[in-house]
């Protein structure tokens, strides 16, 4: 078959590249410890699995509304209101819930962007953002991020890349792939140049230290803000593909239309066991963040240990973005040989765009025993 330019053009999402290829030395009998994925190792909390139980039992298995099913919508308004102190600026119709994260990107794009319409977003990047907006025909402007800054994204930077082509920045804080935390400062700055903002709240609730704002709380006449945000990290449900938009009113009526064309409604039983998610198991998730950041200090000071880079501490997420320039430049080359010598799935900084090379990065979303025996089998690599 003659295949597209997009089909030919797309790039791979590295980090599923050497998590297949991990799998396939699993397969051959070898012992894998995996510090690739961005996924949680915990089970999802159990009022979550128990009321998608009742769910199929009540026979909740049919389409929903295009934008998700009206109690959901209100429960995540009601969640971003008291969790943000919006004073109750968010209403059920300003929320579009979708089969995860994922989908809300480019139906967002989609939405805003005409052929070679720019956003800018940072360098390094959760890799599938550019490759999202290329998707519908846009294009990426990329704003270099410095390790000292802690991989911010510095409103001055910023305001020099904006042209006329500028149709959003893009915002992710907690950061895929830095684990660091953008300032309130600059988020608010960057929310007053004029220019709408989309920012991507995905790993909020994973904060250690610091506080993660809601692009929402800077909310002012005429600023047109879209937050994004899902259920798969911190309520541990990768699995179950579920997101959410908040947008302003304009904005609701294209994307529902493409919804309703390209996925018709997210998933019924799965939206109704998100009810649970975001009213149910505060206890759950409180526990998985503290075990999250005990592994985080214990990750942070064996990196350095053994002689990785790490200027500015991670806050967030569950991820280390380490400089790993003193071992090798090539980071691509340098993770599969971690993988092949050392048995160690890690992230090659350069799938995070060319800023990240470079870099590792390397998921704390593992026990700690496995984090002690990956780390230790990487010194023992690097020793030779
Ligand atoms: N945004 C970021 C920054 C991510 O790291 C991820 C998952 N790796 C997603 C979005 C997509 O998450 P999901 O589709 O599972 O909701």
């Amino acid at each position: 078959m003659k295949i597209s330019r997009i089909g030919k053009e797309i790039p791979p999402f590295i980090v599923m590249d050497v998590l297949e290829r991990a799998q396939e030395l699993e397969r051959q009998g070898e012992n894998i410890i995996h510090l690739e994925v961005g996924e949680p190792d915990f089970e999802t909390p159990k009022c979550i699995r128990e009321r998608a139980t009742e769910a199929l039992r009540k026979g909740i298995t049919h389409y929903t509304h295009s934008l998700g099913a009206y109690n959901l919508r209100c429960e995540i308004a009601e969640y971003y209101n008291e969790e943000y102190e919006l004073r109750s600026k968010v209403k059920p119709e300003n929320v579009i819930v979708t089969s995860g994260t994922s989908p809300a990107l480019p139906l967002i794009f989609g939405a805003i962007l005409d052929r070679d319409d720019e956003v800018i977003l940072s360098n390094p990047h959760y890799p599938c953002y550019p490759n999202m907006i290329k998707f519908v025909g846009g294009k990426p402007r990329f704003v270099f991020v410095r390790e000292e800054e802690g991989f911010q994204l510095n409103p001055e930077d910023v305001k020099e890349a904006i042209t006329k082509k500028t149709k959003a920045i893009l915002i992710n804080s907690p950061a895929n792939p830095t684990g660091n935390l953008l300032s309130p400062e600059w988020m608010e700055e960057i929310a007053s140049f004029g220019i709408p903002v989309i920012s991507d709240e995905i790993y909020h609730g994973l904060v250690y230290k610091g506080e993660a704002k809601s692009i929402l709380e800077f909310a002012e006449k005429d600023r047109e803000l879209i937050a994004l945000n899902g259920f798969s990290k911190f309520f541990a449900m990768t699995g179950w593909r579920l997101g959410y938009i908040i947008a302003p009113q304009d904005l609701i009526r294209p994307i529902q239309k493409m919804i309703q064309n390209l996925f018709i409604s997210p998933n019924a039983f799965v939206q109704e066991a998100a009810i649970s998610a975001l009213s149910e198991c505060e206890e759950e998730t409180e526990k998985m963040r503290r075990i999250y950041d005990e592994r985080r200090r214990f990750m942070i000071k064996r990196l350095r240990e053994i002689g990785f880079g790490i200027t500015v501490e991670p806050t967030g997420a569950f991820y280390v973005f380490a400089n790993a320039k003193r071992f090798a430049n090539d980071s691509y080359k340098f993770a599969f040989d971690i993988l092949e010598k050392a048995k160690v799935g890690v992230a090659p900084g350069i799938d995070f765009g060319s800023g990240g090379e470079g870099y590792i990065r390397f998921s704390y979303a593992n026990s700690l025993d496995n984090i002690t025996e990956g780390l230790a089998r990487i010194e023992r690599f690097l020793a030779n």
